[in-house]
């Protein structure tokens, strides 16, 4: 009698705490939806207040009325009329065609440009490739003198100064490497009222370290030839900034020493914390700051499931590069030197001229491929994330990632490569289910790594929120909230019910654990397909799901909650289980119900559409 009672009990308080669990998920949820709406809210005020405050810095600066949007389709020629009756407007138009040999300015390089011709303090911040270097480039051959700019890598220093060659435009450079006697020629013609050249390229250290240059700067600038400092990469000022380098940190010294020469920041990364900084940092006060938007317009992105099958992944990616960008330029990215070498083979098999490219190849080979890639001769480069510094080709169509990128940051910069011609492109991901767990071990030395990691998995297995509101999320003092204008593929999802799916998988677990075995994410696929042990076999459901959906409903549940990772060291390598999630007790109750959205037939040519339909699933749930 006595024991029964106790049973009672026990079921009772068991089923208060169920009662409780649950009602707190509904409340979670709730708060989920309510986090989703505000997301929402907050962009589009963020790009209220961007077009208000672009709106106030013109009624200030008295330069050009604002163009009502920072990004998108190039100026037209009508804005460009409200923007070219300044002295310097008709110099500026003339070098722009015959100098530059460029047709018309991209958003926001003009305003930026008759800002610092106005000799106001600013700062640019633009994506990469969106053409900030013209922004002081330009100006540089409209003033008197020279403009100082600071950059902080010689690389990068070397890369502009070759591009101004071929120009005909006279520009130096002095850094740790340059010769005595060139260092010599440099400071001489700072001070020699001709101008022998219209850019003076040099290192933050230099400015830290070498008295005859200020002793030089300083005789310039009495002699009024130092027009205007350019300090590219301005962020590497702030220690908030990723870029931290501690000699930009001394450059307050030039905003002191000349006072009345306009600084020009430039940078793709800040946010107005770090840009406060630096302001700080660099002693200008009140400097204007124009924001591009991040919101590529023009950016199509999609993200497909990886076929497990490597044939069939082939044959796929072979058909879009052979199809629709057929004779168009692209990007493979690939997750390894060893995946560069074995795609880029696939698709040479495959009639595509394509070539692999990563950091263990001969910098001359590596420089080859670029070459041959920028002047069409190669159709695709397949790369790893090497292939990144210095590429700045316009047309190109395609962006496909055979693996996802470590993180959504990671992701916008390298899909970013498509379309910087403003033409349309395409960006797709290719989102495999053991690729989570291969980035997932490389990345778990990292701080944040592995919650970036889930940031980009969640982006890639999100089916009801637009993908531009994920990316937003990232940049938001960055971006405008432009609208997607179905640029994006998640529109067309529909939600299944996957609650039989997740009883079945949350069994497996559960049996696999009263055997006091791990499991790994493959061992529970092939097991929930009918392929693992036969002991566990006879004890579970298996599924008739094929392959991909069995594997992305395990995402989901992963996502979700259902399921939880689980690591284990060993001194060779690190592996990753799975184990019952915070939700999975939820499953017991009758009622409850679990669901993912995926996408329906008729979505173009995807891999899932192809082979699966969501009715089906449906009639085989137990709601
Ligand atoms: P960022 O510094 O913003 O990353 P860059 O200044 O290096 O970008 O410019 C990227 C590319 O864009 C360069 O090849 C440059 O010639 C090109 N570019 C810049 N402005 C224009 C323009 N108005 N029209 C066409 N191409 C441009
Ligand atoms: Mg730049
Ligand atoms: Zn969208």
């Amino acid at each position: 009698m006595g024991n029964i009672h106790l049973i009672n009990i026990y079921y009772l308080n068991h089923r208060g705490f169920i009662a409780e669990l649950d009602s707190v998920e509904a409340e979670l949820e709730l708060v989920e939806l309510q986090i989703s709406d505000l997301l929402d809210k907050q962009s589009k005020l963020t790009s209220q207040k961007n077009t208000l405050l672009r709106q106030l810095e013109d009624a200030c600066s008295g330069v050009g009325p604002s163009s009502s949007k920072s990004a998108g389709p190039a100026i037209s020629k009508q804005e460009l009329k409200q923007y070219d009756d300044f002295p310097w407007s008709k110099e500026l138009e003339r070098h722009l065609k015959n100098t530059f040999h460029l047709s018309t300015f991209r958003p926001l390089q003009l305003r930026a440009i008759n800002l610092t011709m106005a000799g106001r303090d600013l700062f640019v911040v633009m994506p990469t490739g969106r053409g900030k270097s013209l922004c002081f480039q330009l100006p540089a051959l409209c003033s008197e003198g020279f403009t100082l700019v600071i950059t902080p890598l010689v690389s990068l220093m070397e890369d502009q100064i070759m591009y101004l060659k071929s120009l005909d435009i006279p520009a130096v450079m002095l850094n740790a490497s340059s010769s005595k006697e060139h260092a010599k020629l440099v400071m001489a013609g700072m001070s020699d009222p001709k101008a022998p050249f219209k850019l003076v390229y040099v290192t933050p250290e230099k400015i830290a370290k070498s008295k005859l240059l200020m002793s030089r700067l300083e005789k310039a600038y009495k002699a009024k030839l130092l027009s205007r400092i350019a300090v590219d990469e301005v962020h590497c000022c702030s220690q908030w900034g990723h870029d931290f380098r501690p000699d930009y940190k001394l450059l307050g010294i030039l905003k002191r020493q000349f006072p009345s020469v306009p600084l020009f920041g430039l940078t793709a990364t800040a946010t107005s914390s770090v840009l406060k900084d630096c302001e700080k940092i660099l002693c200008v006060q009140q400097p204007i700051t124009i924001t591009a938007s991040f919101n590529r317009t023009n950016l199509y992105y999609e993200v497909r499931i990886k076929d497990s099958d490597n044939e069939a992944l082939m044959s796929d990616i072979t058909s879009l590069i052979k199809g629709k960008y057929k004779n168009q330029s692209g990007i493979v990215y690939v997750f390894s030197q060893k995946d560069a070498e074995m795609v880029s083979s696939e698709l040479k098999k495959r009639d595509i001229s394509a070539h692999p490219y990563h950091a263990n190849m001969d910098p001359e080979d590596k420089s080859q491929v670029h070459r041959r890639w920028t002047s069409n001769k190669i159709q695709v480069v397949v790369a790893t994330v090497a292939f990144g510094m210095g590429i700045d080709k316009p047309d190109v169509r395609f962006v496909i990632h055979h693996t996802i990128s470590k993180s959504i940051e990671n992701y916008y910069q390298e899909s970013g490569r498509a379309g910087r011609d403003d033409h349309p492109a395409d960006c797709i991901v290719y989102f495999g289910f053991a690729d989570i767990f291969r980035i997932s071990t490389m990345v778990v030395m990292e701080n944040v790594g592995h919650k970036k990691l889930l940031q980009m998995v969640a982006y890639c297995q999100n089916v009801d929120r637009c993908r531009r509101s994920l990316m937003a999320v990232h940049f938001d003092e960055v971006w405008d909230d432009e609208g997607c204008n179905q640029m994006c593929d998640t529109c067309r999802y529909a939600s299944m019910d996957i609650t039989c799916h997740a009883k079945q998988v949350v069994q497996i677990i559960e049996q696999a654990g009263s055997m006091d075995e791990k499991v790994t994410p493959l061992k529970l696929v092939e097991t929930w397909m009918g392929r693992g042990p036969a002991k566990l076999r006879k004890m579970i459901q298996t599924t008739n799901l094929p392959r991909l959906q069995a594997e992305a409903v395990i995402v989901s549940l992963l996502l979700q909650e259902y399921l939880r990772e689980d690591y284990s060291f060993t001194p060779y390598t690190t592996y990753f289980y799975v184990k019952l999630g915070r939700k999975a007790p939820l499953l017991k109750k009758e009622t409850h119900s679990v669901s993912m959205n995926m996408k329906t037939a008729g979505d173009g040519p995807s891999v899932v559409s192809s082979s699966y339909s969501p009715q089906a699933a449906n009639s085989a749930g137990s709601k």
